[in-house]
């Protein structure tokens, strides 16, 4: 048997599964599907200890609302007393000391931690190909990459190797992979998932949020993993349920409308879904956003340099892999992170280094801030006005593997996710269409800054609707 949402468990539940009998489904799947390379781990033991708990729990009607439920993990989120390598050498042979505050929250509710899962090492890429467990297939077509940097998670959610999964977002490695594998991904607003426990990329960007089958998942997953968290500073104590007046009208972007790296068939699923909306009622707002060419730039001058920092750490002393052949410190820090790191890791490193640096520090890091501050008012001014911006989640659909080997080829993929990191806004991508070449894409809805519920319903109504 396959489950793929929470829904389909509470009805095997009531016909007699118990949480074991699902829990040895899902291991028997992962194994089937072992050749997409999703999982780095499965924790088989540990998950039928938690299954054996949470169907004594059942019996005694004290289980939690996610019992029976199974989760995998992105490799990058905590989990105590298992390995975490954010699929990096460096990280090697590092077991977690404590567990994520999001994932304790669901665990909190009895779900099954099942294992962890394959990404672009730091979560750096858009193709999960940087990792250094190997390249994650798709699963709906093995010869194509499934994006990234969460390819492992989406491809988990999307094959029901498990009922759900977690990702982390800093760029669009929710959305990306869930446009590219069919399964729905939500990035939440920035701050409304406590990023304790995330091995950070760039922390004024990164939110852990789900890969589901549905949206209702999304909502409930993404509102038990909320709220204030004590070991996160930048966590909000904003309540879930936000009264927001239905404004009745979705904006559009004409710079991203007009893309000319948007797929034409993309482009024009794009145009007749924004007929359709307003067939059925919406009134369709029409707006410039005059920095589109400054998106990626920007983001990838602020993740840089705020990874340069967060990775500092990992120095071969204090965590993970060190080099061997290494005598005294300096040399012991210099091998082990020429040894640890991969290519693209390094580029990002060294490029936020330099941004930072003495004498470039306005010219770059010092713009790019402002910039990013245009960008947030800019698309506060857009959703004063309007319930949601409506916008392609990916520029075109899943590539070859090993296809892009052009890093600004590759950080072009993530053209029009950026945008709710730069701003910090919650950001929905739907599975939307087929496109010829027999792949999927996805849909993007962006809201208002906590209207994390909002957005998920009103795309609940929308998909409905059409
Ligand atoms: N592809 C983007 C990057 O490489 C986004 C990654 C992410 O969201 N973690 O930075």
């Amino acid at each position: 048997m396959a489950y793929g949402t929470i829904s389909e468990i509470k009805e095997a539940l009531r016909s007699g599964e118990s949480a074991l009998s699902i829990t040895k489904s899902y291991l028997k799947r992962i194994k089937e599907f072992q050749n997409l390379n999703a999982f780095i781990e499965i924790f088989e033991d540990d998950a039928l200890r938690q299954a054996k708990d949470v169907d004594a729990k059942i019996a005694n009607r004290t289980a939690g609302k996610l019992a029976g439920c199974v989760v995998a993990i992105k490799d990058n989120i905590c989990f105590k007393g298992h390995r975490v390598t954010a699929s990096s050498k460096i990280l090697d042979g590092f077991e977690s000391l404590f567990t994520a505050t999001a994932l304790q929250r669901l665990i909190d509710e009895d779900v099954i931690v099942i294992g962890r899962l394959n990404c672009d090492e730091f979560a750096m890429g858009s193709s999960n190909e940087t990792s250094v467990y190997g390249p994650v297939k798709n699963n709906l077509d093995i010869s194509k990459v499934p994006g990234g940097s969460s390819g492992g998670s989406a491809v988990a959610a999307s094959a029901k190797l498990c009922t759900f999964s977690l990702g982390s977002d800093t760029g669009g490695s929710i959305r990306q992979p869930a446009s590219w594998t069919k399964t729905y991904g939500f990035k939440p607003t920035y701050g409304r998932v406590s990023r304790y426990g995330l091995i950070a990329y760039a922390s004024s960007f990164d939110q852990i949020g789900p890969f589901t089958n549905s949206i209702d998942d999304a909502e409930i997953i993404t509102k038990l993993m909320s709220g204030k968290d004590d070991f996160d500073s930048t966590s909000s104590s904003k309540n879930w349920d936000i009264k927001v007046n239905e404004k009745g009208r979705l904006a559009v972007i004409s710079e991203y409308l007009q893309h000319p790296g948007l797929d034409p068939e993309v482009k024009t699923e794009l145009f007749s879904t924004i007929a359709k909306f307003k067939k059925i009622g919406y009134t369709i707002k029409e707006y410039n956003f005059p920095f589109m060419e400054q998106l990626v730039p920007t983001y990838y001058i602020l993740s840089t340099a705020e990874a340069s920092s967060n990775l500092s750490r990992f120095d071969g002393v204090h965590y993970g892999f060190r080099s061997e052949k290494a005598n005294g410190v300096e040399e012991t820090y210099v091998k082990s992170r020429s040894q640890g790191f991969g290519k693209e890791v390094k580029r990002r490193i060294m490029a936020g280094t330099f941004v930072l640096s003495h004498g470039y520090y306005d010219a770059y890091y010092a713009k790019a801030q402002q910039v990013r501050r245009l960008i947030k008012n800019k698309t506060n001014e857009i959703l004063n006005e309007c319930d949601a911006i409506l916008m392609p989640t990916t520029p075109g659909t899943a590539f070859e593997l090993n296809a892009i080997s052009d890093p600004i080829q590759m950080y072009l993929q993530d053209i029009f996710t950026v945008h709710a990191n730069l701003s910090g806004n919650p950001a929905l991508s739907i599975p939307w269409k087929l496109h010829s070449n027999g792949l999927p894409f996805g849909l993007q809805f962006m809201a208002e800054n906590f209207n994390d519920g909002f957005v998920l319903n009103l795309c609940k109504k929308l998909e409905k609707e059409l």
